[in-house]
């Protein structure tokens, strides 16, 4: 076969974009060029149906190897007993766990999608608000900060079999103690969601799910650094409280239910090049230079929300305890839809996002998410985000002007420049 320059020349074009713009979408890394090799290797040939010891193809003996070291890692890392690997995404994993322990029309308590939850947590538009009867907590509109009285008056009210926490757009940490005690009050089952913060947390960061939350899921693709992908963790397997049956009508273990939940519950097969991925990012995230990055994304989190605040922009809640903040822009006289065109001509990458209580729509938004995971692992430090910080204000001032935005777009690409992308 002829190389297919076609996408090739494109994959060039993207590297380039990566290379000189400043990458501030919170859910976004740069994985290490081994993680990429391992997820662009010969294991995207494998069909390995199963788990581990127990598939239903043939010639697995190497991909069973590369999987018990990924669960191992997963383990360790975490602090988990039990893992599952498999999941393609992030919104995969949400789906299994819930088809594990979840019947059509159960209900669910979530964190409101347009104050900074996920879509999989009950939103109308996804299969968790479809399936099952979604009911939200928000933030206290004065503070920014989630609502646990709220939180904890509508799981007595409505008495929902799973109350998931965990956001896509909040900066602050979690009460996750204080949320299982009313699950327990109203028995239901508590599933974290750290598909954000995963990284900062299994490097003790920020408080830890697995000793409070029955079950937990992540993405492996944000602060954690890997392949794109999903995991689901369990920190102790627990008593499968409603009695739910296996697919032979016998009672089964939490952990068994989630295994046939992700295979063959709602996937096929796994991607074991994704996986052998996985397992050399958790192996990068056991590391001390890990851990030396995991600080600074947080340091340099820390010195953006400084900035911004000095610079008069509204960050929701005040500041941040992770890699994120959510800026409110109204004071601004700029949507996040502009913000974040402007922004893009500047090659400085963001994402428009709604504001809690936010009375734009969610296509233009009051509001932008910044997150500092992805420009840490270039080697940027507080010195280089105080300028990253002002390239940003400048653009945003000079909104309309496109002499002055190109200006802008190349002081971005000699700062990027000085820190080289896969040297
Ligand atoms: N859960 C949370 C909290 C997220 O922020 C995201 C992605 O942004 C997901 C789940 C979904 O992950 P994926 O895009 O891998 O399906």
């Amino acid at each position: 076969m002829e190389r297919d320059q076609a996408i090739f020349n494109l994959i060039a074009e993207e590297l380039k974009r990566q290379e000189e713009g400043i990458e501030l979408i919170a859910s976004e890394n740069f994985v290490s060029k081994q993680v990429m090799e391992a997820a662009g290797s010969v294991l995207t040939n494998k069909y390995a149906e199963g788990l581990p010891g127990k598939r239903y193809y043939g010639g697995c003996e190497v991909v069973d190897q590369i999987e018990d070291i990924a669960i191992d890692r997963a383990k360790q890392l975490f602090g988990a007993q039990w893992v599952n690997v498999q999941p393609h995404s992030g919104a995969q994993a949400n789906a299994a766990v819930f088809l594990a322990i979840l019947k059509p029309g159960d209900k669910i308590l979530g964190f409101d999608l347009s104050h900074g939850g996920h879509l999989t947590h009950g939103s109308p538009v996804n299969f968790s608000g479809k399936l099952y009867e979604p009911h939200f907590y928000g933030v206290v509109k004065e503070t920014g900060l989630i609502d646990y009285d709220q939180l904890e008056e509508t799981a007595r009210r409505e008495k929902p079999k799973v109350i998931i926490c965990g956001a896509s757009s909040y900066s602050r940490d979690w009460d996750y103690a204080r949320i299982r005690k009313v699950a327990d009050e109203v028995g239901a089952l508590v599933v974290a969601d750290i598909s954000h913060p995963a990284g900062l947390i299994a490097r003790g960061l920020l408080t830890d799910p697995l000793p409070h939350c029955h079950i937990v899921t992540t993405t492996t693709h944000k602060t954690l650094r890997g392949p794109r992908g999903g995991m689901i963790m369990v920190g102790q397997d627990f008593e499968n409280p409603w009695g739910i049956k296996g697919p032979k009508g016998d009672v089964r273990t939490i952990t068994q239910l989630l295994d046939l939940a992700v295979f063959p519950g709602t996937q096929g097969g796994p991607l074991e090049h994704t996986i052998a991925a996985k397992a050399i990012a958790y192996g990068e995230a056991l590391s001390d230079s890990y851990m030396d990055y995991i600080v600074q994304v947080k340091k340099n989190a820390a010195a953006l929300a400084k900035f911004f605040v000095e610079k008069d922009y509204h960050i929701i809640s005040g500041g941040t305890d992770n890699h994120l903040m959510l800026v409110d822009l109204r004071n601004k006289d700029i949507s996040g839809k502009e913000a974040e065109a402007v922004l893009d001509k500047a090659g400085i990458t963001t994402n428009k996002n709604m504001v809690p209580f936010d009375t734009r729509s969610p296509f233009v938004t009051s509001g932008v998410r910044f997150g500092t995971a992805a420009i840490t692992t270039r080697g940027i430090k507080e010195q280089e985000i105080v300028q990253i910080g002002e390239l940003i204000d400048e653009a945003l001032v000079n909104a309309g002007n496109d002499a002055q935005l190109a200006a802008i777009h190349g002081k971005v690409v000699e700062l990027m420049g000085q820190f080289p992308l896969y040297k």
